[in-house]
């Protein structure tokens, strides 16, 4: 895929509609039929906020829920503890929740994972050999190099590694995935910086909401009054996925970015929200003032723009000395945007910043919604 190239002509959608004929598609626009689409792992922490962002999509239509046997075979309104504070949407109350199994959804075309990783080793795989496009919030196929990790306004271009994907494991669908929550944010920043500047070495530390655990997640006893210095593989997640996405993809294949990251990864009491305090050495030194003319002025991939999850704006850079905060700032752009602040700079490396991002929204859900919205731009959904 080139960045600027225009989506090709003649892109089909279900139902034989046709409708990707200009460089971009109009913000809200409504496909004359909804793409069918089924949510794996349906009643957890990110199932549930699939679920909510897709009731009122203009592209999906919601045609099956899956979950373990806990759940399999009751209606969803039942089966789900739900506690998002928007209402579950009735339209999805009486849905009856199914194994996860393709041949029960024969009619969808994108099947949108929030399984834990194990089992999305295990599924995945048979959703795309049946011809789904399955946007991944599991970290199983994240380090395959057949496999993009996928922000669309840092990395669209990495797209290009599915006519590999496809070739090499023989199946018409794909797999997508996006990085984990806590890498969402702080890359969305790295990219517009290493872009201007260069990136050598950058240093971070976390404060991970409790969503991020799933649900029920962190037991309350172990989390009130405390702060949980570990969260079990999050700091490697940290340091390596950051610098595949903002590597180069040449020739079938992504070259990692030639930078070291080193994190720091804590459980915090807030609800949702990730916020990241990082310390960055450039290759060309960078006031903060010239890093938040960057960050205000960051031109994402023209591919990632118009769609109707494209953050507006990409990035909001506060210039409070208190914020960004998670408890008021995280719903910025709808929880697509990502949220900057204090940027200064460090004694020890060159500058230092803090960066917010909802990690259900942009972290999770929202961001694999974006990415089968760029899928189907890009022609890769037909
Ligand atoms: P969660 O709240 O624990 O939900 C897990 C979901 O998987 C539930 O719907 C559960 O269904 C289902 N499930 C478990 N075992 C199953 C089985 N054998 N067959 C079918 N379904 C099964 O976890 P989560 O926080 O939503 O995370 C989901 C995935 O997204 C994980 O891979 C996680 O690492 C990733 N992720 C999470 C976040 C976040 O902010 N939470 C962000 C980025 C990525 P039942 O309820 O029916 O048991």
């Amino acid at each position: 895929m080139n960045e600027t190239a225009p989506i090709p002509n003649g892109s089909t959608l279900p139902h034989g509609s046709t409708l990707l004929h200009g460089s971009t598609l109009p913000h809200g626009s409504t496909l004359p039929h909804r793409l069918p689409v089924v949510v794996l792992g349906a009643t957890g922490s990110v199932g549930q906020r699939f679920v909510q962002l897709l009731a009122g999509h203009p592209w999906f239509e919601i045609a099956g829920l899956t979950g373990s046997d806990r759940t399999v075979s009751q209606p969803y309104g039942q089966a789900c503890k739900w506690v998002l504070s928007e209402p579950m949407p009735a339209r999805v109350r009486d849905i009856v929740v199914q194994p996860t199994d393709p041949a029960l959804f024969p009619q969808a075309r994108i099947a949108f994972s929030a399984l834990p990783a194990d089992l999305a080793l295990e599924k995945e795989p048979a959703f795309a050999r049946a011809g789904l496009a399955v946007c991944s919030n599991a970290s199983a196929f994240r380090r395959e190099e057949d496999v993009p990790i996928l922000l669309p306004e840092v990395n669209p271009q990495h797209l290009g590694l599915i006519s590999r994907q496809r070739q090499e494991r023989g199946w018409t669908g794909c797999i997508v995935t996006n990085p984990n929550c806590t890498s969402t944010g702080l890359t969305v920043a790295l990219k517009a910086l290493q872009e201007a500047f260069g990136l050598r070495r950058v240093f971070a530390v976390s404060m991970q909401a409790l969503s991020g655990a799933g649900y029920p997640g962190v037991a309350s006893l172990d989390i009130l009054d405390n702060v949980i210095p570990w969260i079990g593989g999050e700091e490697e997640k940290v340091e390596w996925e950051p610098r595949k996405m903002l590597g180069k993809f040449q020739q079938d294949q992504v070259k990692l970015a030639d930078c070291v990251i080193s994190a720091h990864t804590n459980r915090v009491a807030v609800s949702d929200g990730h916020l990241v305090t990082a310390s960055l050495e450039l290759e060309r030194r960078a006031s903060p003032e010239e890093a938040i003319q960057t960050l205000r002025a960051y031109q994402a991939p023209a591919a990632s723009a118009g769609l109707p999850s494209t953050p507006g704006p990409v990035f909001v850079v506060r210039d409070e000395p208190d914020r960004p905060q998670p408890r008021l700032d995280r719903m910025t752009g709808n929880g697509m945007s990502t949220v900057v602040g204090r940027v200064r700079s460090d004694s020890i490396l060159d500058l230092k910043f803090i960066v917010l991002s909802h990690n259900t929204i942009r972290g999770a859900a929202g961001g694999s919604i974006y990415n089968a919205e760029l899928l189907i731009k890009e022609g890769y959904i037909s």
